[in-house]
């Protein structure tokens, strides 16, 4: 404690660099849909940090067909018109590789560069800082502040002080600083193609300091509603594909309670309320006066860990081509991935300690959204889930992130990484 003490006095010294350091990489826009270029920027300053601290950085360089040929690779360039060129061999990914002793275990740190994209700045309270992280009411304000550019500054920041402290780390260290996680993760999977494999990781994603051991899965569907083209004195309801489409759409949401109650049945979720199924667009017809031909309703749901995207397709199929007999065809060939549970206790334990050191209740629970870390599971990995901020704010409009909650994580951190080395030495 003496020392994780005297590190905490040294970050609390050194919190405007914290600051800079978010802030410089929330302006540096990563988003995965522009060129590319906010990503390489906001890798070089991950680079430049974890080389001042001691790691040696590469490129998860691996070529295109060999990503392409692992059978986790995720087929982005198939998900329509906005990412037919995507080339998982854009966008940068880095390992930060740190050998303290090459017979020691490796923690993995894994962090997303990438952010979502601001589609309408209009929509921000401050859409002039929507690119910037300025601080406003205690709270850094900008797209990525939530997630994850707070969780991987702070990690980079508890590197900084945990390294140069007198603690000997007794493990070697992996960062892997990835890009392409809000389009599947090609770039975490790119991380551990190249290899070392590690023995635990984790993953900050904003979980509002709760500790994730499960991630859903999230699966986009597709339901083209038919109808027929005639004079609207002659129509009958089935004729007017919108019509198709609010009996579609009753049907899809009466599975709401299905998958409420198969996700709720997995540790960690057991009290979680989550909306599980949500049609977010819908798209037709052509004449006000005009029976709709042709009408599309779109959507994703949220499904348990245990369930594949085959199961899903089955329990829409089961709802949609019931009779009576709409006049529908539904396609899931979009954004799918598969949810995950980890076997880790060991980083679990050690961060409810670390929290309960500092006098903070830290809680196990389920993630409710799709992340990285099934990849890391699919390899064997142990992996948690632990980061400041809430979803509920990730991908919004006025995406911003509490100072005080990412000091907080960078207290906890600091102690959870000094007495995981103590467990494991
Ligand atoms: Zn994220």
């Amino acid at each position: 404690m003496k020392n994780s003490n005297k590190i905490i006095k040294s970050m609390e010294n050194d919190l405007p660099y914290l600051e800079k350091l978010l802030q410089s990489l929330i302006e540096c826009y990563p988003c995965y849909l522009s060129d590319g270029s906010g990503i390489k920027k906001a890798q070089a300053i991950v680079q430049r940090e974890l080389e001042s601290y001691g790691f040696n950085v590469t490129e998860a360089n691996i070529s295109e067909t060999e990503i392409r040929n692992n059978p986790l690779y995720v087929k982005v360039e198939e998900w329509g018109s906005s990412f037919e060129k995507y080339s998982p061999i854009t966008n940068p990914s880095l390992i930060g590789s740190l050998v303290v002793n090459k017979n020691f275990p490796i923690l993995a740190l894994n962090g997303h560069i990438d952010v979502e994209p601001v589609f309408e700045p209009s929509l921000w309270k401050y859409p002039d800082l929507c690119k910037t992280g300025k601080l406003l009411d205690r709270s850094f304000y900008g797209r990525g502040s939530t997630d994850m550019l707070g969780g991987v500054a702070g990690m980079l920041f508890c590197l900084k002080h945990v390294l140069r402290s007198s603690v000997k780390p007794r493990t070697n260290l992996v960062f892997h600083s990835v890009s392409d996680e809000e389009i599947g993760g090609n770039g975490t999977l790119k991380c551990l193609i190249k290899g070392p494999k590690p023995d635990w990781a984790v993953i900050a994603e904003p979980t509002g300091l709760s500790i994730c051991g499960s991630s859903l899965g999230f699966h986009h569907f597709s339901i083209e509603c038919i109808g027929t083209s005639v004079h609207m004195s002659q129509s009958q309801p089935d004729q007017n594909a919108i019509d198709v489409a609010l009996e579609a759409h009753k049907r899809i949401i009466s599975l709401r309670q299905f998958f409420s109650r198969s996700i709720s049945s997995i540790l960690g979720f057991e009290n979680l309320k989550i909306n599980p199924i949500v049609c977010g667009r819908i798209v037709g017809g052509l004449d006000p006066a005009v029976p709709a031909e042709s009408c599309v309703l779109e959507g994703v749901v949220f499904s348990s860990p245990a369930q594949t995207l085959g199961d899903v397709r089955k329990i829409f199929e089961q709802v949609l081509y019931d009779s009576p007999k709409i006049n529908i065809s539904l396609t899931m060939t979009g954004m799918s991935f598969p949810g995950a549970i980890s076997g880790d206790k060991l980083i679990t334990e050690t961060l409810i300690e670390a929290g309960k050191s500092l006098n903070c209740n830290l809680i196990s629970e389920g993630f409710p959204s799709p992340c990285d870390m099934r990849l890391y599971t699919s390899y064997g990995v142990p992996t948690s889930i632990f980061g400041p901020g809430y979803l509920s704010n990730a991908h919004s409009a006025n995406e911003s992130l509490d100072r005080c909650e990412l000091i907080k994580f960078c207290k906890v951190f600091i102690i959870f990484l000094t007495k995981f080395w103590d467990k494991v030495s």
